[in-house]
């Protein structure tokens, strides 16, 4: 008999802590890190994940596995240390973490070592000659490969040639049989790099986002553990991608939302990318026309070993020139032209004339976002969320952006009964309607969510610009990002200002980013391009900033206001939410949670005396989808107290505050505060 054997399993269900079990000798052989067990636990079989060998803890009760369940392990052993790292700071529990950083369901057992495309993929494009900025980049980085932790930043304007630089820095780690990480954007971008990095290093790609179906994501996984593909490029998940060690992990447009996820594990991939570099001993670099207040920061206060500048567009094209035009001294207009002004009309005029082509930006989607009902001013609501109704004429309904209730075009007030209601308030549908009155020749296209529903039909849209059959098209922020369009000459923003008055830190940083990135947009080609921004905030500074193409001038006023308010990067933040189908509910536990802060605070004033509890309150949005939310918000100058409080709070407190099926959440580093 040789001595007994003992892993380490995360069990797959909401508990923070692990496990562990007795290896039994039949199993011996087929246990190993990173492949899934069924274990007893409590009375039932549950499903764990095997993090590693154990060693006993006298005087416990351990049982043994019931069961190896995959033949070949779902993650790499090196990769537990990351999962660790993210349960802990996002105090999720750990086998639920791994659930989530996997793709989801089953893994198909059969045809997984078909490949992904049918035959070879030639790595075909040839590698332009870098211009003198690029190359001293791709130096500089290419220098530190495989010599530990290199976080640094690439702020380098629209058109730069940063995705070459990345490109380039992957193509040597790969030459040097190492592997390289590619997040982007969501799925909007993907396509246009995918395209680029398949183009460079063919079948060496692996592709994981939300597009793929289920056995597709399997199966790219599964070649990226074999070692099939050195490059993968993905979204925001794909920062869990099963490389055993990248030698490179870059972020491109590392300030865009979408890297935050907002549901269950609610991590951010951006700052992710970081972590996981350190943890391996990598480089990471960080890339965007508009870099995050934060990463700015990092980069300042040499958190971030570097901050490489590109100030010129490849083929030196000019940035565009922007046109602001005042809403407020516009003399009130009717119908279509009370969207579209005297200047921007004049513009569009011109550059159709020349054979260009325009993109018309508002950042919100429907025909009218505002519906009043003209007998009594009620405004038309969800009734599931506190949220107004957007009227979408093409698909003849109400609905709410929230939640996808919808209501028929012919409703009534459900105040007073009323048929006749007024359609304030703009959206992309409403922009293009006038568009096509202004310009009844001009072929006009929209792409914002309600045109992109079905598969394909982005890319059918793009192509058509690509391919000139387009004039205008009108869009949300899904035409801010990087689409590089040389036809399109004339931007126009029909309203800067949607975003900045959202209840969030980060809505001047929003608007700024969006904005710049918009405006970017233009004069890809051999034309230098032009905007027209419409705007009821000409002088505030993130919009003033953004017509410049000036960050410098946006942090500065922007660190600024964070410094003295104490937002972050000055502050860490927990949100808590609480919520409930019963309002009731909903508002006695968030007094209660509140209270239990407080108590906790008082208990121990010497940890946690610093930290700030504001609220409870209703969230600014205090319905959704009915449900009742209340929110705390939690401040701290250190992250690692305000961790040990959330932590203590949920063990002393979480089951209590959850009874009655209320939902109690953690947000660590939020961003949606709403
Ligand atoms: P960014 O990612 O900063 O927006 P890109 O890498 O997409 O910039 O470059 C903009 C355009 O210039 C692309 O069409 C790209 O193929 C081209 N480009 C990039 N680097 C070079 C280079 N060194 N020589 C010639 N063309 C280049
Ligand atoms: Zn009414
Ligand atoms: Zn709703």
């Amino acid at each position: 008999m040789g001595s007994k054997r003992y892993i380490e399993v995360a069990v797959n269900l909401p508990v923070f802590r692990t496990y562990t079990y007795l290896v039994p000798e039949r199993l011996s052989r087929e246990t190993t890190a990173g492949k899934r067990v069924a274990v007893p636990f409590g009375r039932r079989l549950e499903t764990g994940y095997v993090l590693g060998e154990a060693s006993l803890i006298d005087g416990c009760q351990i049982k043994a596995v019931e069961q190896v369940i995959d033949n070949t392990p779902l993650f790499p052993p090196s990769m537990t240390e990351l999962f660790r790292w993210v349960a802990d700071y996002y105090i999720h529990p750990i086998g639920e973490t791994i659930s989530a950083a996997l793709p989801s369901g089953k893994l198909p057992v059969r045809d997984m070592d078909r490949p992904v495309a049918a035959g070879k993929i030639a790595a075909g494009d040839i590698p332009p000659e870098l211009t003198t900025e690029q190359r001293a980049v791709v130096d500089d980085v290419v220098a530190r490969l495989g010599s530990g932790f290199y976080p640094c930043l690439l702020a380098g304007v629209t058109g730069s040639g940063k995705t070459e630089i990345y490109m380039q820095i992957a193509g040597e780690v790969v030459r040097s049989g190492g592997t390289a990480l590619v997040l982007v954007p969501e799925i909007s971008l993907i396509s246009q790099s995918e395209k680029r990095f398949v183009a460079r290093f063919g079948d060496d790609v692996a592709v994981l986002h939300s597009g793929l179906t289920r056995t597709e994501r399997w199966r790219n996984w599964m070649r990226i553990l074999r070692g099939d593909a050195h490059v993968v490029i993905g979204t925001r998940s794909a920062v869990f991608a099963p490389l055993d060690s990248p030698g490179v992990i870059i972020v491109d447009e590392e300030h865009d939302t979408s890297y935050k996820q907002e549901s269950g594990l609610r991590y951010n991939a951006c700052d992710l990318a970081v972590v996981r570099a350190k943890l391996s001993g990598s480089v990471v670099m960080l890339g965007s026309a508009t870099p995050s207040v934060q990463s700015l920061y990092n980069a300042k206060i040499k958190k971030f070993r570097k901050i490489y500048t590109l100030r010129r567009r490849i083929n030196q094209m000019e940035l565009p020139s922007i046109k602001v035009v005042d809403l407020r001294k516009r003399e009130p207009r009717r119908g279509a032209r009370a969207l579209i002004g005297e200047e921007l009309y004049t513009a569009m005029k011109e550059t159709l004339e020349q054979g260009n082509q325009v993109m018309l930006f508002l950042n919100r989607r429907g025909f009218a976002s505002l519906p009043v009902c003209a007998s009594c001013g009620n405004t038309m609501k969800c009734s599931r969320c506190d949220i107004t109704l957007t009227l979408h004429r093409r698909a003849n309904a109400y609905r709410c952006h929230f939640c996808g209730f919808s209501l028929p075009a012919t409703a009534c007030c459900d105040n007073c009964g009323s048929s006749s209601i007024k359609q304030l308030g703009i959206g992309t549908e409403k922009v293009e309607e006038a568009v096509r009155q202004l310009f009844p020749d001009a072929v006009v296209a929209r792409l914002d969510r309600d045109t992109t529903t079905r598969k394909g039909s982005m890319a059918r849209i793009l192509k058509d610009i690509e391919a000139r059959r387009t004039d205008i098209l009108v869009g949300t922020q899904m035409i801010a990002k990087g689409h590089d369009f040389p036809g399109i000459t004339l931007i126009g923003v029909i309203c800067a200002d949607l975003s900045l008055n959202f209840p969030d830190f980060r809505a001047g940083e929003r608007t700024f980013q969006l904005l710049a990135q918009v405006a970017g947009r233009a004069g890809r080609g051999m034309d230098p391009g032009r905007v027209v921004m419409q705007t009821y905030n000409p002088e505030h500074f993130s919009i003033v900033a953004a017509t410049q193409q000036d960050i410098d001038s946006f942090y500065e006023r922007e660190i600024a206001v964070r410094r003295q308010l104490r937002y972050p990067p000055f502050s860490r933040m927990v949100h808590l939410h609480i919520s409930s189908t019963d309002f009731t509910k909903a508002r006695e536990r968030a007094r209660e949670a509140g209270e239990a802060c407080m108590a906790l605070k008082d208990s121990e004033k010497e940890m946690f005396g610093a930290i700030e509890v504001l609220g409870p309150v209703e969230a600014p949005i205090y319905k959704l989808s009915n449900r009742y939310r209340w929110q705390i918000l939690l401040k701290s100058s250190a992250a690692s107290p305000l961790k040990s409080f959330v932590r203590r709070l949920l063990e002393e407190s979480g089951a209590r505050l959850k009874r009655g099926g209320v939902r109690l959440v953690v947000d660590v580093d939020p961003f949606f505060m709403m």
